[in-house]
């Protein structure tokens, strides 16, 4: 057999992992976190003969001198084990959680078609509700999952490999926890050689349970505990995963760069990422103009920063939501690589208007370097123009969450006539009262009462059904409260008013995870449209 046959860490210059293992450029082995591995002869001679298909290819390894994987116990133990792959899908096929080593972090993984194992890391994983996503093992797999159209299965087989959001088939197998409640299941297919060989046909040695064909479908999730950034450190992994994971298939080269796994979707035949990661940054959009130098600090949910250099934006990947000291952490080593990589240094810092946002606090502590605030909206209407390469004066229209609004109100519902440089708000959505402030996006039934109350008046409750679940008490404080306008800001957020309409439909009156409301309402919305337009049986 060949001297690599089953060995998980090969590639060649055009694939395998680049990002996610340098320390610096010119990307050369002694700048990436394979410089531990000093090649054999073997690998010495293809990596310096021009003729080979590993000539300098900069993490060039076999089993002789690469990088080693196995299997250890929750508290980091090695466990004694001929062939760790085989340990790992004989744990996976009995039900067990695996934390496993990726490229850019650990996730956590399970049978996706075992209920009982989806169930309790579910429970382990403090992640009641949001949809994991999983790893399938091909395409002729993924069919019997999901329905997948030319341009999604384009975005399933391409280079990198994200998780795309597919319509669930009626007779989908997954195990009903994997995404409940949700006509998408986020699918990709193996990505890695760990992934192929965790996939391989026929039973793993030692265990007769598992059917001929092996393995279809594996959970793999981000490894962390509810929104935490994904674990990537080796010490880290075993810190917060050991109470999640009975087993950890890991290996000894360092990740040097945290990077979560990419998230889209098609809609009409185009491409709509979600969460630009793994695979796509850092590669660069190219701008319609020049911009100099700028570091931009971005939002505070599904934080990404950007660094622009001639005509080059580039965008980073996915950083998550700036509310604690690591993710913090991770985005200002972020910046710092980014501009060692690219060679940038930032003329310009732009941040959000919201005071509050790490990201502004971030820019507003950097000295001698000066500042342009840019409105929430505004920045996401530029964004749009830069990937769509505009330049003129356009019409944007964004539905959002939230954003801080330049009067001081919570925007979110905009219509602006814009630019690069400046906007007018045009239009907007209502300014509804939200009691509560943040705690009325956690209870969207909070929306509700504001939206009644601003419709029709004080007294909505003579004219309306109050859906069940919600204490008629506890709906006349709020009422108390949005009439005194105590701790109630104003908002024009199209989230919110989606919110509300699910709150009011009895669909979702409070919310697990952010914009649970909108999501579910989706669903139901998609149910019915299918029904009229596209009967899939
Ligand atoms: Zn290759
Ligand atoms: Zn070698």
């Amino acid at each position: 057999a060949d001297r690599r046959f089953r060995y998980p860490f090969i590639n060649c210059t055009n694939c395998g992992p680049r990002f996610t293992i340098i320390n610096g450029v010119p990307y050369d082995r002694p700048k990436t976190t394979m410089r531990d591995f000093v090649m054999c002869p073997d690998c010495s001679a293809e990596y310096l003969a021009p003729a080979d298909r590993r000539f300098h290819s900069q993490p060039n390894a076999c089993p002789v001198c690469g990088p080693q994987l196995m299997i250890r116990d929750r508290k980091g133990h090695n466990i004694d084990a001929d062939d760790p792959i085989q340990a790992a899908r004989a744990a996976l096929a009995a039900g067990k959680i695996l934390a496993v080593k990726g490229l850019g972090g650990y996730h956590l993984a399970c049978d996706a078609l075992n209920e009982a194992a989806v169930r309790s890391l579910r429970a382990r994983k403090i992640r009641e509700e949001k949809p994991f996503a999983v790893v399938v093992k091909d395409m002729a797999a993924v069919r019997r999952y999901c329905l997948a159209d030319e341009k999604e299965e384009e975005l399933l087989t391409g280079s990198c490999r994200p998780i795309v959001l597919l319509q669930k088939r009626p007779d989908c197998p997954a195990a009903p926890s994997v995404a409940p409640g949700n006509n998408f299941l986020g699918v990709m297919l193996p990505y890695t050689p760990i992934h192929f060989l965790l996939f391989e046909d026929g039973p793993p040695s030692g265990n007769g349970n598992l059917s001929d064909a092996g393995l279809t479908a594996l959970i793999m999730t981000s490894g962390n505990i509810s929104d935490e950034p994904i674990a990537y450190r080796d010490e880290d992994a075993l810190t917060r995963l050991g109470g999640i994971a009975d087993l950890f298939l890991t290996h000894n080269r360092e990740i040097r760069h945290r990077c979560d796994d990419s998230v889209t979707r098609a809609f009409r035949g185009r491409e709509y990422i979600l969460r630009r990661a793994r695979g796509y940054a850092p590669a660069p959009l190219l701008l319609a103009r020049e911009m100099g130098q700028l570091l931009a600090c971005g939002g505070e949910q599904k934080n990404t920063f950007c660094l622009t250099k001639d005509r080059y934006a580039f965008v980073s990947h996915h950083i998550g939501d700036m509310e604690n000291m690591e993710t913090l952490a991770s985005f200002e080593e972020g910046i710092e690589f980014y501009k060692k990589l690219f060679d940038i240094k930032p003329e310009v810092i732009v941040h959000d208007l919201h005071p509050e946002y790490l990201s502004t606090k971030y820019a507003l502590e950097q000295e001698g370097i000066p500042l342009v605030g840019v409105q929430h909206h505004h920045a996401h209407v530029a964004a749009c123009m830069a990937e769509n390469g505009l330049d003129d004066k356009v019409i944007g229209i964004s539905f959002d969450g939230t954003g801080y609004g330049t009067d001081g109100h919570i925007w979110g519902g905009e219509f602006l006539v814009s630019d690069y440089l400046d906007f007018r708000r045009a239009g907007r959505l209502a300014y509804v009262p939200m009691p509560g402030g943040a705690k009325a996006v956690r209870e969207p039934w909070r929306m509700a009462v504001g939206y009644l109350n601003r419709t029709f008046g004080p007294d909505w409750r003579e004219i309306c059904q109050w859906p069940a679940g919600i204490e008629d008490s506890t709906v006349s404080f709020i009422q108390a409260m949005v009439e005194k306008g105590i701790n109630t800001p104003l908002t024009s957020s199209m989230g919110r008013l989606f919110d509300t309409v699910s709150a009011l439909l009895g669909l979702r009156l409070a919310a697990g995870y952010e914009g649970q409301g909108a999501v579910e309402l989706e669903q139901v919305a998609l149910r019915t449209a299918n029904a009229v337009t596209a009967p899939y049986d």
